[in-house]
C-alpha cells in the first residue's frame, strides 16, 4: 500500500496543509487539503474519504471537492465515512445549506455527488483491497482513528487528531503495526495545552508508544503546529528514537 501525504500540518499557512493523505489514489484519509493539493483530475479519481473527526482543518476539502466534481464530472459519486456523530457534525454544520450547498441531495437526493455513510467502531470496512477499521480516539470532539491493511497483510494506523489513550491501545493490542502515523501538535512546554485541546506533545507520545504492544515497526508524526515546529523537532530528537521520522508534505510512504 502506497500512502501519500498532501497535508500534515496542524494549522494552514503557506507551505503548511491540513492533514490529507491519500492510499492508491482513490482513498483518501481526511479532507484538509484535497482539493488545494490535487489536481483536477487526481480528484476525479477519489472514490472515498475516511473522515477522523469533524474538526474544520480536517473536513474543509470535502465542499470544494464536491463543487468542483458537479462543474465537470456531476456523475462521479463520493462517499464520506466516519463513525455517525461525525458524520452527523458534517451534515449539519457543513453541507447545511447555510455555509454550503447540501451536495448530500444534489443534483439528486437519490443521485448525490456527496454520500454521507456512517461506520460502526471496531467494525472492518472492506474497500476494494484495504480493510478500514475505526477506532475511538481522545480528542476535543468525537474522533476516531484508523487501522488501514491491505490483503498482503501490510498494516498501518493513523490515530488523528488525539491525546492520551488507554482504549486505543488496547484495542490494537496484539496487532503488528509496519506504520504507525501518531500526531504531536505542541511542544513538551505546552503540555497543558495539549492535554486541554486533546493533543500531544513529544513527551506525551513517547508515554502512548510504551502502551503499543508490538511496537510499530515505524513512526511518522503528523499535525505539529508550524509556528512551533522548531521547537517540537528539538524536542523529538531527544528522544533518541531511531524509527521516528516527521511526516512531509508531498512524501510517499510505501507500508
Ligand atoms: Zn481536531
Ligand atoms: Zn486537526
Amino acid at each position: 500500500m502506497k500512502l501519500k501525504v498532501l497535508g500534515c500540518s496542524g494549522a494552514e499557512l503557506p507551505g503548511h496543509n491540513p492533514t490529507s493523505f491519500l492510499i492508491d489514489q482513490r482513498v483518501a484519509i481526511d479532507a484538509g487539503s484535497i482539493t488545494s493539493m490535487l489536481n483536477e483530475k487526481s480528484q476525479w479519481k477519489i472514490e472515498q474519504i475516511f473522515i477522523t473527526h469533524a474538526h474544520l482543518d480536517h473536513i474543509k476539502g470535502i465542499p470544494f471537492l464536491a463543487d468542483n466534481l458537479i462543474m465537470k464530472k456531476p456523475n462521479h459519486k463520493v462517499d464520506v465515512l466516519s463513525i455517525k456523530s461525525v458524520i452527523q457534525a458534517i451534515k449539519e454544520n457543513l453541507l447545511n445549506t447555510s455555509l454550503w450547498p447540501d451536495f448530500t441531495v444534489i443534483p439528486h437526493p437519490n443521485n448525490a455527488i456527496i454520500r454521507l455513510a456512517p461506520l460502526k467502531e471496531g467494525i472492518p470496512f472492506v474497500s476494494g483491497q484495504l480493510t478500514f477499521t475505526a477506532l475511538k480516539v481522545n480528542h476535543s470532539v468525537p474522533a476516531v482513528g484508523y487501522l488501514i491493511e491491505d490483503t498482503a497483510g501490510r498494516t498501518l494506523f493513523f490515530t488523528g487528531d488525539t491525546g492520551p489513550t488507554d482504549r486505543t491501545w488496547e484495542m490494537l493490542h496484539g496487532r503488528r503495526l509496519n506504520v504507525l502515523i501518531i500526531e504531536v501538535s505542541f511542544p513538551n512546554s505546552m503540555k497543558e495545552m495539549a492535554l486541554i485541546t486533546g493533543h500531544l506533545t513529544s513527551e506525551l507520545m513517547s508515554i502512548e508508544l510504551k502502551k503499543i504492544s508490538p511496537p510499530p515497526e515505524r513512526i511518522y508524526i503528523t499535525h505539529p503546529k508550524p509556528q512551533l515546529l522548531p521547537k517540537i523537532k528539538k524536542d523529538l530528537a531527544g528522544l533518541k528514537m531511531k524509527n521516528i521520522w516527521m511526516l512531509k508534505e508531498g512524501q510517499s510512504i510505501t507500508i
